[in-house]
C-alpha cells in the first residue's frame, strides 16, 4: 500500500485507554478523585519517588501554580528564552511579574547560560529553562548559576517526559519546581492535562491549595474524610485547575506506556538520521553525553546550500501530503512580548526560527509513514541540487 500522506501528528489511543476511560465513565465518579490519586502516585513512583506530583488541568496552569508558590509577584523578574511557546512568558504575566526573554544556544536551542547569567538584576526571582524538543539543558550549570545569585528554577519541561540530565531524571535533577504536558500532541497524553513536581513539601502543599480555589482540603478528601464534607476553610483566592479522574484513567494508562513511547520515538530519529545524513539539513541536536532525550520533535533546519529556502521546502512538503509545524516563532517576534526585550537582541533564535521545520514524529507512525516523509524530504532536497 502506498502512502499519500502523513500528518503531522496523530496520538497513539490504544484499547486499555478506552476500556480505562470508559471504566472511569461508567464508575460514577468524574472529577478528581480515586484515578486522580493513583495517577499522582504513579508519576511520583514514575521518576523514582521523592517528589510529590500534582496533577492538573495543563502545563500551563502547572507553571503558573508553580511561580505563584515561588512567591513570584508584582515588580519580579523571570528570566525565559525567547525560542518557546507563549505559555512559558504568559504565566509570569498572569502574576504581575516581568518575563526578560533571553536567546537560546546555536547549537543546543536550549536557553544560553551566558546570557542568562547576564540578564540577571536585582529584581530577578525565578529561570524558567525550556528543555527544547527534549534535549535536557544544562541542570548542573543552570543549578550553579541559580545558587550564586539566590535564584529559584522553575522547569518547563512540556517537551521532556521521559528524559535525564547525566543520569537522573527530569523532575528531579535540580529544578526546584517542574511542569509537565499531556497535551493531546505531546509525548504522552491525558487529552489536556499537566502534572506539577516538586520535592519541597511547602511548595507542594501551596500548589494542592491554590489548585483548588485556595480550598484547605482538595476534593477527594472532603468526600473520604470522616468529616463532613462541608468542614473547610478558604485560605486564599485559588485557581480552578484539578484535573478530571476521566483524564487521570486515560493518563495511568499512558504513563505505563511511556517508556515504550520514547524508545519508539528514538527508533524513528535513528532512522531520520541516517536517512538524511547526506542532505543540506542541520539535523536536532544530540543530547549531551550522559543526558537522555525524549524526542518530542524532530527540528530540521535548512542549510544556506540547500536548494529552496524554509518556507518555499514547506509548500513543497504540504504539496506532497507531508503534515509539518514550526516550533516556534520565537516570542522576542510576538507583538504581546516585544515590550519585554529590554533592547536585547536574539540573533540565533532568529536564525533557527528562518530556517527550521518539524517533521512527523510520533509513537502511532508507520514504518511507510515514515519512509513516505523521506522520500519527500529527499526527493525535494535532491532535485534542485
Ligand atoms: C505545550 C507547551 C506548554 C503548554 O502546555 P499545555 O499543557 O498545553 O498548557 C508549555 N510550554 C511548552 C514549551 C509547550 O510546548
Amino acid at each position: 500500500m502506498s502512502i499519500t500522506s502523513v500528518p503531522f501528528f496523530r496520538p497513539s489511543i490504544g484499547e486499555e485507554e478506552i476500556a480505562a476511560v470508559t471504566e472511569c465513565l461508567r464508575s460514577g465518579w468524574l472529577t478528581t478523585g480515586p484515578k486522580t490519586a493513583a495517577f499522582e502516585a504513579a508519576f511520583a513512583a514514575y521518576l523514582g519517588g521523592g517528589v510529590e506530583a500534582i496533577a492538573v488541568n495543563s502545563a500551563t496552569a502547572a507553571l503558573h501554580l508553580g511561580l505563584e508558590a515561588l512567591g513570584v509577584g508584582p515588580g519580579d523578574e523571570v528570566i525565559v528564552p525567547t525560542l518557546t511557546f507563549t505559555a512559558t512568558a504568559e504565566v509570569v504575566r498572569y502574576l504581575g511579574a516581568t518575563p526578560v526573554l533571553v536567546d537560546v544556544d546555536a547549537e543546543t536551542l536550549c536557553i544560553d547560560l551566558e546570557r542568562v547569567e547576564a540578564a540577571i538584576t536585582p529584581q530577578t526571582k525565578v529561570v524558567m529553562p525550556v528543555h527544547f524538543a527534549g534535549r535536557m539543558c544544562d541542570m548542573t550549570r543552570l543549578r550553579q548559576i541559580a545558587d550564586r545569585h539566590g535564584l529559584r528554577i522553575l522547569d518547563d519541561a512540556a517537551h521532556a517526559l521521559p528524559a535525564h540530565h547525566q543520569g537522573v531524571t527530569v523532575g528531579k535533577c535540580g529544578a526546584d519546581v517542574t511542569a509537565f504536558s499531556f497535551y493531546a500532541n505531546k509525548t504522552m497524553t491525558t487529552g489536556e492535562g499537566g502534572m506539577v513536581v516538586t520535592a519541597d513539601p511547602a511548595i507542594a502543599a501551596r500548589i494542592k491549595v491554590m489548585r483548588l480555589h485556595g480550598i484547605d482540603r482538595d476534593v477527594f478528601n472532603r468526600f473520604t474524610d470522616p468529616r463532613a464534607s462541608w468542614v473547610y476553610d478558604v485560605v486564599a483566592p485559588g485557581f480552578k485547575y484539578n484535573l478530571t479522574d476521566i483524564a487521570s484513567a486515560l493518563g495511568l494508562v499512558q504513563l505505563g506506556r511511556a517508556n515504550d513511547f520514547g524508545r519508539i520515538r528514538a527508533e524513528r530519529v535513528a532512522r531520520y538520521d541516517a536517512a538524511f545524513a547526506d542532505l543540506p539539513l542541520i539535523l536536532p541536536p544530540r543530547p549531551a553525553e550522559g543526558d537522555g532525550h525524549s524526542w518530542h520533535l524532530y527540528i530540521v533546519q535548512l542549510r544556506d546550500d540547500a536548494p529552496v529556502n524554509r518556507d518555499d521546502f514547506i509548500l513543497a512538503l504540504k504539496e506532497r501530503g507531508i503534515g509539518i509545524s514550526v516550533h516556534y516563532r520565537p516570542l522576542h517576534q510576538m507583538t504581546v512580548w516585544k515590550p519585554f526585550c529590554k533592547g536585547g537582541t536574539f540573533p540565533q533564535a532568529d536564525l533557527v526560527f528562518s530556517r527550521c521545520v518539524s517533521l512527523p514524529l510520533f509513537m502511532a507512525m508507520s514504518d511507510a509513514e515514515q519512509d513516505r516523509v523521506i522520500e519527500v524530504v529527499r526527493s525535494v532536497l535532491e532535485a534542485r541540487a
